[in-house]
């Protein structure tokens, strides 16, 4: 069945009737430029195939109730919910009608179903696929005028504030600004985007996505060490961040910077937002083949400089550049999640087959592999 149609039925099974309309967002990748939102710099996301469908429609009783096809059994929450009321899943659907009423939109009550192809704790977003598909349904069923380029932030404030993750705003910018056949080019500062040909086919490439299926372990607090230490070396510094830091300047401040775990992390975002202007200007120039060794310094620089991978995505990395691709980095904000490797068409199997190898070799679990083609950001669907 497809996710449309699960979307459907979890609404019909859950509420008696049939929905208003269905609504969609994708989960992302990032093509480059990681734990760079955070410091104020660029990131290069492109929309996935795997997307959430929320089927939505008013609640006569002027009540929320929403359902998931893995949580089948509605929550319901009134219009003047705020953060701390509802916890778990239903907190990234609430913290979005939350988010929605503090921006100074009033979403309309609705019942909502929940479905997904997009893999949970993966590092692919599922959760911004969700805050997306939800806010694109409530604006739409209540006629809200909330304009494209605030969505975003709405989403972010969502689940910054009522699901208590400190996330950037990369994911969210991704899941409802994407276009099919483009890369987003997001400056995480001015919140100003490009979109950029991403057209692999046409230059016979591919982008393989292997799932490490690695358990993420220590997410949160790794993630929040990593913030620390770059918000400190801004300090430092005397930027207002990292992304205030050129390559040309980087020596200087390396010098400055004596603590070595300092000097480290600060290396990989200022060469890390040079690799995502790198692999723009090839981009726009048409030279997609040549962002490959881009991609790979920039897992070498996660690896040994932001330290965020782990063997299996390591694995991974090592396993497709040794099958012929022309670039591989993790991608997402690491400790497993997923790995993108650039590959001529058609090498998908064979990639796919030497990292599986290579994971039955080293005694991990099976990786799950498939080539991602950038799709469209959030949408009704017709
Ligand atoms: P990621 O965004 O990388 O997939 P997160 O931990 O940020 O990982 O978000 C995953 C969480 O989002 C899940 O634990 C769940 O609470 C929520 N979520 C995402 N998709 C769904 C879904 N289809 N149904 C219910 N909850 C979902
Ligand atoms: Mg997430």
């Amino acid at each position: 069945m497809s996710i449309r149609d699960e979307a459907v039925k979890a609404f019909t099974e859950a509420y008696g009737a049939d929905p208003a309309g269905l609504w969609a967002a994708p989960g992302r990748v990032n093509l480059i430029g990681e734990h760079t939102d955070y410091n104020d710099g660029f990131v290069l996301p492109f929309a996935l195939p795997q997307r959430t469908v929320a089927a939505a429609g008013p609640a006569p009783d002027g009540v929320f109730s929403i359902c998931s096809t893995l949580a089948p059994e509605p929550v319901t929450f009134g219009p003047e919910t705020a953060p701390g009321e509802v916890t778990g899943w239903g907190a990234y659907v609430a913290g979005v009608v939350w988010a929605l009423r503090e921006a100074g939109f009033e979403p309309p009550a609705a019942r909502i179903a929940i479905a997904s192809d997009v893999p949970l704790g993966s590092g692919l977003s599922s959760s911004a696929a969700l805050e997306s598909a939800v806010l694109t349904a409530l604006a739409d069923l209540g006629g809200l005028d909330v304009p494209l380029e605030r969505r975003p932030a709405i989403a972010q404030r969502a689940e910054n504030l009522y699901v208590g993750a400190p996330t950037g705003i990369l994911d969210q910018s991704a899941s409802i600004r994407c276009e099919a056949g483009r890369a987003l080019f997001l400056d995480c500062r001015s919140y100003a985007i490009e979109q950029i040909p991403f057209d692999l086919a046409a230059a016979g490439l591919a982008i393989l996505v292997i799932n490490s299926n690695a358990p993420h372990q220590h997410v949160d607090g790794e993630y929040g060490a990593r913030r620390k230490s770059c918000e400190e070396s801004a300090a430092v510094l005397g930027v207002p961040a990292l992304r205030d830091v050129g390559v040309p300047e980087l020596p200087a401040a390396l010098d400055r910077l004596g603590d070595e775990v300092l000097r480290k992390r600060t290396r990989h975002i200022v060469t890390e937002n040079q690799r995502v202007l790198d692999t723009v200007a090839l981009l726009r120039a048409g030279r997609v083949r040549e962002i490959g060794p881009l991609l790979t310094a920039s897992h070498t620089s996660m690896r040994d400089d932001f330290e965020i991978t782990v063997a299996q995505v390591d694995v991974a990395v090592e396993a497709a550049l040794a099958a012929g691709a022309h670039g591989a980095r993790m991608t997402g904000g690491g400790f497993g999640g997923c790995v993108l490797a650039l590959i001529d068409a058609g090498r998908a199997e064979e990639t796919a087959a030497a990292v599986a190898a290579a994971y039955a070799d080293h005694g991990f679990t099976a990786p799950t592999s498939w080539v991602a083609v950038a799709g469209p950001g959030a949408t009704k669907l017709p």
